[in-house]
């Protein structure tokens, strides 16, 4: 084999953050392999901010993304132009990340064209192939293609494993969330903090599970809890999707002490989950990165395909039960010792080095060798 070629395809903002240290490593070693970083654009702006964070910018932009498109639209745009992609550059192996369509899109694409295909966070399950919805179906699409897994933790290897995959294409590296939310929390430069003394509680929402009720229960039990919390200002971060803005708006609008912001890129995001006392999250990425800074997480959703941090007590599931949601809130907000318990829970989800193991194997599996990490 020549120089190897390979391509890291990313299409929203989670991808982008968890593929981003991957790409940086690999391009340590642009010595001896090229590293292309694809994009469907599944997610526009946030995607390419998301990226800035980490100083770099997709090499190839899809750029599918069309008003109103249906999910059989975005698949389809998006499978054609990865082929297009593999048939013009010819890559040695393609690397795609988590649960999205751009995730199984590249897995599909590969298998098409007999190129070599590596899952990065794979193994995440919920027991139904339809929630989350799609991701689900997506993740375990790209599962079943895939030569290469590199599963966060042993909880998602032995999902693996009980599925058939074959152990020795199985390595547990860590979740590059936790890379990535190390480098960010080490940037140095001014980032943006709301002019509060008090205490922060942070919200995010965006997950389609979550879209109309669900969410409105959840903004008026956020809103419930900083009224009651007189030192506390509640800091809405929100998703781009007008749905989830509009409930979020109506319900949290004109109060002295909620924030409802524009989705902060990514490093400042993260000084943001740093300076607060509690999140309230139904994001995936969010509930990973969080214990990384012990802050307690309350997860916003019924079921996760990160048992791992509810497991080691630094989250714990809610729902979208108002009086769940207020009933923590305020257990957290009150008992020093039950806050203090999750706060100090151990971070489950990796230490910082996921992305020099994923490098290690990936360009072994090409045929060249360079230095793997001590575990
Ligand atoms: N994030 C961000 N700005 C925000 C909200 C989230 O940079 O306003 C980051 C967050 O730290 C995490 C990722 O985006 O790394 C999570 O994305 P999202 O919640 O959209 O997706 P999920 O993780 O649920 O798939």
């Amino acid at each position: 084999m020549g120089r190897p070629l390979i391509f890291c395809s990313v299409g929203t903002r989670p991808e982008a953050i968890k593929m981003a240290p991957v790409v940086l490593e690999l391009r340590r070693y642009e010595d001896v392999a090229d590293t292309v970083l694809v994009s469907t654009g599944q997610h526009k702006e946030i995607l390419l901010q998301a990226l800035d964070t980490f100083g770099i910018q997709p090499d190839e932009d899809l750029a599918i993304m069309q008003h109103g498109q249906s999910l059989a639209q975005v698949t389809s745009r998006a499978l054609d132009g990865i082929d297009g992609l593999i048939q013009a550059r010819e890559p040695d192996i393609i690397l795609g990340q988590g649960d999205t369509t751009t995730a199984f899109v590249s897995a599909l694409a590969a298998f098409y064209r007999r190129v070599p295909f590596a899952h990065v966070e794979a193994g995440l399950r919920t027991e139904t192939i339809d929630n989350p919805f799609p991701e689900e179906f997506n993740r375990r699409a790209a599962g079943l293609v895939a030569s290469l897994h590199f599963p966060p933790t042993e909880w998602a290897r032995d999902n693996l494993v009980r599925e058939g995959k074959d152990p020795a294409k199985i390595f547990v590296t860590g979740n590059t969330g936790i890379d990535a939310v190390l480098q960010a929390a080490n940037l140095t430069d001014q980032r943006w903090l709301p002019d509060f003394k008090g205490r922060l509680i942070l919200l995010t929402t965006h997950r389609r599970e979550n879209w109309g009720e669900p969410q409105r229960r959840i903004a008026e039990a956020a809103l419930a809890i900083v009224n009651e919390f007189e030192d506390t200002l509640l800091v809405v971060a929100m998703h781009p999707n007008p749905q989830v803005r509009e409930v979020l708006c109506s319900v949290l609008s004109d109060h002295p002490r909620v924030q409802l912001i524009e989705p902060p890129e990514y490093a400042s995001f993260v000084k943001l989950m740093q300076r607060s006392t509690l999140i309230l999250s139904d994001s995936g990425g969010v509930q990973e990165e969080a214990p990384a800074f012990g802050i307690p997480v309350l997860v916003l959703r019924e079921t996760t395909e990160r048992p791992e941090g509810v497991d080691a007590g630094t989250a714990m599931l809610v729902g979208a039960s108002k009086e769940a949601i207020i009933r923590e809130g305020r257990r957290l907000l009150t008992d020093r010792e039950a806050y203090r318990r999750m706060a100090q829970a151990v971070s489950p989800y990796g230490d910082g080095h996921a992305a020099e193991r994923i490098r290690h194997i990936v360009l072994r599996s090409l045929g060249v060798e360079t230095p793997e990490v001590a575990s």
